[in-house]
């Protein structure tokens, strides 16, 4: 529509959007023929204003992204890193693009674009001490003012310590326990913001040394959601070694579904996780058959009625096993399962292809199972790359942070990627945790201080989207894409 013809009849306008009988969206050409008083008129006979932006450099095109963000117009980007089509941005459209955006600026070591997003994001400024500044849209309060679309999701790390010492484990492990007074300071973060469905999830370390810690709040979560009517999902990630018939009951009881790790058969999953050698004071020395452990652990929740779900963890040496090992656990009587590929380290193409090539093999050997329901295959609905999933964290000291940062803790151990205490928190809806937020932290953190950590992350990117892709390929088109 041309934005001059609208401005000099606007009561014809007004007459033409009185007749319109569907919601409109109007396409009005390049942003900079069009003034700001023109989108009000046309938020105003509720329809929906739309432009395009081309040939902008990056240092405008950020600031005129974020402002039409605001203004609640659609946009056509013409940009290398932009997705075809128009965009709605939203708080997480925005967030998309601005993840797109930034992938594209560390891939081509785009110095200008990567200058332009900088200068609009906290992250920058927080890890470097400075104050807050909420005039900044892109600051960490960043507040999802428009309908969030998922549900918020605070995990409960309660321990840093942990029986067995994986292979493929990133995160630190070292003697530290979480406050209560924290992570009942979460619970109320948690249940604050205007979201309907809440999820809390409880990851370590193994939380299952913390067994009272996680009755307790479960307890306290339940009451909560009784209180304030909203709906409350319960995750637990667990090793399985702590589980007794009494837990599994507790699980049932207070619907925690059970995400217990498992990679196959004794001579994969014993291969990779392995115990302790020399655990601390207090924790119990675990035996060398871990799979025994979990598969005990799996035959406990089962009498017990709970739900359970089995996450197999396969790093790029072991890819070969991999429909294999979920051939094992679904032989268990298991009905939900996760392929989780390792993360923090370097697939690589032909690693990559392999995986593909298992996805496709489990496609093959199981696709009647997973076309009548009676399997659960997490990964359709998983949010890839799930590098960058958006999942919060409460740390072992009461700050909260994006889950997936630990994944590279053990190539710069040390606290450095907080973005607030809980106990500064109102709500999590304060909190700017979109795609974008979650790269850009990650980057901040670890790629800017070693190219080898940039080259990772690209290529844990990359393994994500080549499932999706490949799944996408095999099975047609997947669920909507939720934080699982
Ligand atoms: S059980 Fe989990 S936290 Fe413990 S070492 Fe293995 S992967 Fe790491």
């Amino acid at each position: 529509m041309d934005p001059a013809a609208i401005l000099a009849d606007r009561r014809r306008f007004v007459a033409l959007a009185r007749r319109w009988t569907a919601p409109v969206r109007l396409q009005l050409g390049d942003v900079r023929a069009v003034p700001p008083s023109l989108l009000r008129l046309i938020h105003k006979v509720g329809a929906r204003p739309a432009v395009e932006l081309r040939g902008l450099p990056p240092d405008r095109l950020v600031p005129t992204l974020i402002e039409l963000s605001g203004r609640r117009v659609d946009v056509l980007l013409h940009a290398p890193w932009a997705p075809t089509g128009l965009q709605v941005i939203d708080d997480h459209g925005l967030g998309e693009l601005l993840f797109h955006a930034l992938r594209h600026a560390e891939t081509h070591q785009d110095r200008a674009l990567r200058a332009a997003l900088d200068a609009h994001r906290g992250y920058r400024r927080i890890l470097a001490g400075a104050p807050r500044d909420p005039g900044d849209p892109l600051d960490l309060r960043w507040d999802l003012t428009h309908a969030p679309i998922e549900t918020p999701r605070l995990t409960f790390l309660l321990t840093r310590n942990c029986q067995l010492r994986c292979s493929y484990c990133t995160v630190q492990l070292w003697d530290e326990d979480g406050a209560l007074d924290d992570q009942l300071r979460g619970l109320q973060v948690l249940f604050a913001g205007r979201a309907q469905a809440v999820r809390m999830q409880f990851y370590g370390g193994e939380p299952l040394l913390q067994a009272d810690r996680v009755r307790l709040l479960v307890e306290r979560a339940r009451e909560l959601a009784r209180q304030t009517g909203k709906e409350l999902s319960i995750v637990l990630i667990t090793n399985g070694l702590a589980v007794d018939a009494e837990i599994a009951r507790f699980c049932w009881l207070h619907d925690v579904e059970v995400l217990l790790s498992l990679d196959g058969p004794a001579q994969i999953t014993n291969r990779w996780r392995r115990p302790h050698a020399r655990p601390l004071a207090g924790i119990p020395r675990a035996d060398a058959d871990t799979w025994g452990a979990a598969t005990r652990a799996l035959r406990l929740l089962q009498q017990a009625g709970a739900r359970v779900q089995v996450i197999l963890t396969v790093a790029p040496s072991g890819v070969g096993d991999t429909a294999d090992g979920l051939a094992h656990v679904l032989g268990l009587g298991v009905r939900a399962v996760q392929i989780c590929y390792a993360m923090g380290l370097r697939w690589g193409e032909a690693a990559t292809e392999a995986l593909c090539d298992q996805l496709d093999r489990i496609v093959d050997r199981h696709g009647e199972a997973l076309s009548d329901g009676s399997v659960t295959w997490v990964n359709l609905w998983r949010s890839e790359p799930l590098l960058i999933d958006t999942a919060l964290q409460l740390e072992t000291d009461g700050r909260i942070c994006f889950m997936n940062q630990c994944i590279f803790e053990r190539h710069r151990p040390g606290r450095n990627y907080g973005i607030a205490h809980v106990r500064e928190l109102q709500s999590l809806q304060r909190v700017g945790a979109t795609r974008f937020h979650s790269y850009a932290l990650l980057t901040a953190t670890y790629s800017d201080h070693d190219p080898r950590h940039r080259e990772i992350m690209l290529d844990n990117l990359r393994v994500g989207e080549a499932v999706r892709t490949r799944l996408t390929e095999r099975l047609g088109v997947l669920p909507t894409a939720g934080e699982a």
